[in-house]
């Protein structure tokens, strides 16, 4: 067997959801759309189903995976995308859609519901993606508090920059919302994983962690809330070749990196169709055997080469760990310019194995 796989710890998500709970106080939608950010969204749901109030995905699909594996808490569809015809599939269902443009309410209007919904009404405060201006807003909830087909409305909006505390962007968009709101009665959800670790003016009811759950922290610096997270996926896989090989030859495709010095260079069973990410430069780091070294050469599809040089009791079959315990992800993704997100959700092929 290929030796490269994730191994997903669900004691620590369910540590990290805790951490969500105590740190806010707030009820918490586990927030598991992307198949949980690449961890598996059935198994993760499972690990949670004791405690989660209630869980967040992309879409009906998604949402509908859970309902068959018999899940019964809320479940928000954050997305808010459905079409008429479906209006009728997520009553049933009893699921939870975010309601951000005029399109969907003349679709709740005309739409003959089977039970009232319970709908998250977004307000755009200053990220501009979705969500009823500040000026519509107040009068958009009125109608949906009007017209008979809501069983309860809670106010939703997202933070654009609550991991760049220094912007003042985050302040703004509280304000935004506050102003927005004024006057309408009802539960509201403001934070997302930075929010939670940073903003406690900014919980609202519901609180919405997604990244924080696996463990990666948000901020790109050290931050007291998030070093209380525990990594949740361990991506591993071992030493497949080593060879020795003389100062100034070219290592991989593009020949990109170039030995300074005899060197042993090790190939390691991981490569960009695992999701590994093919922009790691050189000095990307990797444990082998638990110890710091790094990537030299351009990532290829199945494979990766790293400089032994530097250990010498290392070599053919020794583990190496590429994100997880002692090696942040979010580290590896500021190398390869991206963010741990993507990594997590990029993942691919390896088998996920669970502890
Ligand atoms: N809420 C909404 C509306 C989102 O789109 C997301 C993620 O993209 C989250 C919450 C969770 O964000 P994070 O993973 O940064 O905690």
């Amino acid at each position: 067997m290929r030796p490269a796989h994730a191994l997903i710890d669900l004691s620590a998500l369910r540590h990290n959801y805790r951490l969500a709970k105590s740190l806010t106080g707030c009820r918490a939608l586990a927030v598991i759309k992307a198949n949980a950010y690449g961890h598996g969204a059935l198994q993760c749901a499972a690990a949670l189903n004791d405690e989660a109030d209630g869980f967040a995905v992309s879409s009906i699909e998604e949402a509908l995976d859970l309902r068959e594996a018999g899940h019964q808490q809320p479940i928000v569809l954050l997305e808010g995308w459905f079409e008429a015809a479906e209006l009728e599939l997520i009553c049933r269902h009893e699921l939870w859609p975010v309601v951000h443009h005029h399109g969907q309410l003349v679709d709740l209007r005309e739409a003959n519901l089977s039970r009232p919904l319970h709908i998250w009404l977004k307000l755009d405060s200053g990220m501009h993606r979705t969500g009823f201006s500040v000026a519509e807003y107040p009068q958009v909830w009125r109608e949906l508090q009007g017209s008979g087909k809501v069983a309860s409305l809670t106010k939703i909006t997202h933070l654009a920059r609550a991991d760049e505390p220094a912007t003042g962007r985050t302040e703004q968009q509280l304000e935004t919302f506050t102003q927005a709101t004024a006057g309408l009665e009802g539960p509201a959800s403001l934070s997302n994983s930075a929010g939670v670790l940073a903003w406690p003016g900014a919980y609202g009811e519901w609180v919405r962690p997604g990244i924080m759950l696996y463990g990666s922290s948000p901020f790109g610096f050290a931050q007291e809330q998030a070093a209380q997270l525990r990594p949740v996926m361990q991506l591993d896989s071992r030493v497949i070749a080593v060879h020795q090989v003389a100062a100034g030859e070219p290592i991989g495709y593009g020949s990109r990196f170039v030995t300074s010095r005899p060197s042993r260079i090790g190939v390691v069973a991981m490569g960009y169709a695992d999701g590994y990410p093919r922009h790691a430069p050189d000095g990307t780091p990797v444990l082998v055997d638990g110890q710091r070294i790094c990537i030299s050469g351009r990532v290829s599809m199945d494979m990766l080469t790293i400089d032994l040089t530097d250990l010498p009791n290392s070599g053919l079959g020794s583990y190496v760990r590429l994100w997880g315990d002692g090696l942040d992800a979010g580290e590896v993704a500021s190398r390869a310019g991206t963010i741990s997100y993507q990594l997590f959700c990029n993942l691919n092929r390896v088998p996920r194995r669970y502890q």
